[in-house]
């Protein structure tokens, strides 16, 4: 669908929309996600005054999947990283964040979308694995650290 000839209802400007490479920071709320960092090409209509968008039929569907191929691929890249950093074995890692074999399994593959609340555990993680190694050891000692305040 072509809006290049459409008008802009928010600056009043003709023939003002372009199509926009949006890739990189996206600045939109998705499901559980405030914001997504894109990592595929992802086309939207825009005004080139204002910045004003304008969605087509389809471009739903678009969005979901540029963005869940983006998560997808970060939470596998994640546990990669974590994986060659900490030396631990993938049932270790599991272990450490509670997440059943198989489902982490899924998300190394790209066949599962994490919460963006286990995304971002595994981005934490994956910047600093000596918290994996050493605090979220099953054996950790909690009373090694000041955490509890209330006796
Ligand atoms: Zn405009």
């Amino acid at each position: 669908m072509d809006l290049s000839k459409k008008g802009c209802g928010e600056c009043g400007t003709k023939d003002a929309f372009s199509l926009k490479n949006v890739k990189g920071h996206w600045k939109h709320p998705w499901k559980d996600f405030p914001g997504v960092f894109l990592m595929v090409d992802l086309n939207l209509w825009e005004c080139k005054v204002c910045g004003a968008s304008a969605g087509t039929p389809g471009d739903a569907e678009r969005i979901d999947a540029a963005v869940e191929e983006s998560i997808r691929a970060q939470a596998s890249q994640f546990l990669d990283v974590i994986k060659s950093k900490s030396g631990l074995s993938f049932d270790e890692i599991g272990a450490r964040l509670g997440t059943a074999p198989s489902y982490l399994s899924s998300l190394r593959t790209m066949k599962k979308t994490p919460s963006f609340h286990l995304w971002n555990i595994l981005k934490l993680l994956a910047i600093d694995p000596k918290v994996m190694i050493e605090r979220l050891d099953p054996d950790y000692d909690i009373s090694a650290e000041n955490l509890l305040l209330r006796a």
